[in-house]
């Protein structure tokens, strides 16, 4: 890359192992949702988080509106979310017939605040749905001990952590590194092409209740009996991943320390070269967190006189790519038409929404780009 040259704000880094497997499905024919590769992704993947299930889905949206689904909740039943997320977390909840409850972001990991929950639990929660944000987990204790004293399932949407990790006391007093997506009741994840690990389009769910994966897998393949085919008790969904996708999957799960290790080392570099600046609020590593910086997320102090949408403006025209921060559920319109939120405020997830932006963090970012990206943010804050 010549200096002059744009930076995306992600570029997958694939390579040729992901070509050898690819190709195997070509040679072999097996391009649906049978062949060897789909089993062995959700294997190695459910042991890499500490689960005992994996089942493999076509999105990371589809994964959190099965994972609802799997839980077989009465309709009416209230699940508490963070306003600060995708909507593809309020789509499952409100796709299952259930209502949606948020809370407020934490300031500094942009994370549900998780202090605030517990005012949120009526007779009808019946789960939480924690998100961690950016690549750095939620504080998880507190939310585990929530579940256990008023019996609530967890799902937990660890779609931005591959590889994230959370030192939990909760079982175990002395305290044990835990690996994001091996915490909830049930976990899902996306393989989206800009997450840490990519299929193209691809999600999957993992849980340690065999009920729970029996159900989703059920579901995930349109309920089909094992008996009689063509014969349905119960409606179910086509959400099934090809061997093709898989095939991706598995040959970067091959590369899972190497992906990790190099995020880090992204994240670690753009603090190093930012953190002297003024009017930016970088991103933090609790000490109870192993952050993996799916993607490097600023906030702008208002006091800056710059939004997002302005910052962002300028550093384009210096040739770097950003996106803006998620826009609260709060603020959405297609919720406010299912008459919810419409008279509810959430103060820091509205102001970062506006402040936000998240800088180039895709796994091909070279040292040099990093530090031509550093550069133009500082050249912007100067001016
Ligand atoms: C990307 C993402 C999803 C959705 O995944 P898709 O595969 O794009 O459907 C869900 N939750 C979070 C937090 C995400 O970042």
């Amino acid at each position: 890359m010549t200096s002059s040259e744009f930076i995306p704000v992600n570029e997958p880094l694939l390579g040729e192992r992901e070509l050898e497997y690819v190709t195997e499905c070509i040679r072999t024919g097996w391009i649906s949702s049978a062949g060897r590769f789909i089993e062995t992704f959700e294997e190695q993947w459910a042991k890499y988080c500490g689960r005992q299930y994996g089942i493999a889905v076509s999105n990371g949206t589809v994964a959190l509106q099965l994972a609802v689904a799997a839980l077989h909740l009465p309709p009416g039943s209230e699940i508490i979310l963070p306003d600060f997320t995708i909507i593809s977390c309020a789509t499952a909840v409100v796709f299952n017939n259930c209502v949606p409850v948020l809370v407020d972001a934490d300031p500094v990991t942009f994370c549900m605040d998780v202090s605030q929950v517990e005012a949120k639990i009526t007779a009808r929660t019946k789960a939480i749905m924690p998100v961690h944000i950016y690549g750095h987990p939620v504080d998880m204790d507190p939310l585990l001990a929530l579940a256990e004293k008023y019996q609530l399932a967890i799902i937990e949407d660890a779609a931005e952590v591959h590889g994230a990790q959370y030192l939990s006391h909760h079982h175990n007093p002395t305290g044990e590194w835990l690996t994001c997506g091996g915490i909830g009741t049930i976990s899902t994840f996306s393989f989206y092409a800009n997450k840490l690990i990519t299929t193209g389009e691809g999600g999957m769910l993992l849980t340690d209740d065999a009920e729970i994966a029996e159900r989703a897998r059920q579901m995930r393949n349109l309920c089909f009996l094992p008996g009689r085919r063509f014969y349905h008790e119960e409606l179910g969904f086509n959400f099934r991943l090809t061997n093709l996708q898989a095939a991706l999957g598995v040959a970067q799960l091959e590369r899972m320390d190497e992906i990790v290790t190099r995020k880090r080392q992204m994240g670690v570099a753009y603090t190093e070269r930012l953190k002297h600046l003024k009017g930016i609020q970088l991103p933090i590593e609790a000490e109870w967190a192993k952050h993996v910086y799916w993607m490097y997320a600023l906030v702008l102090a208002e006091d800056t006189g710059l939004d997002a949408a302005e910052f962002a403006r300028h550093l384009k025209k210096e040739g770097v790519d950003t996106r803006p921060f998620f826009l609260g559920m709060h603020e959405q319109p297609a919720l406010h038409a299912q008459g919810l939120f419409n008279s509810e405020t959430y103060p820091v997830s509205r102001r970062i929404a506006r402040q936000g932006v998240y800088l180039p963090s895709g796994l091909a970012i070279t040292e040099e780009q990093i530090d031509r990206v550093a550069t133009s943010v500082q050249k912007v804050l100067a001016q």
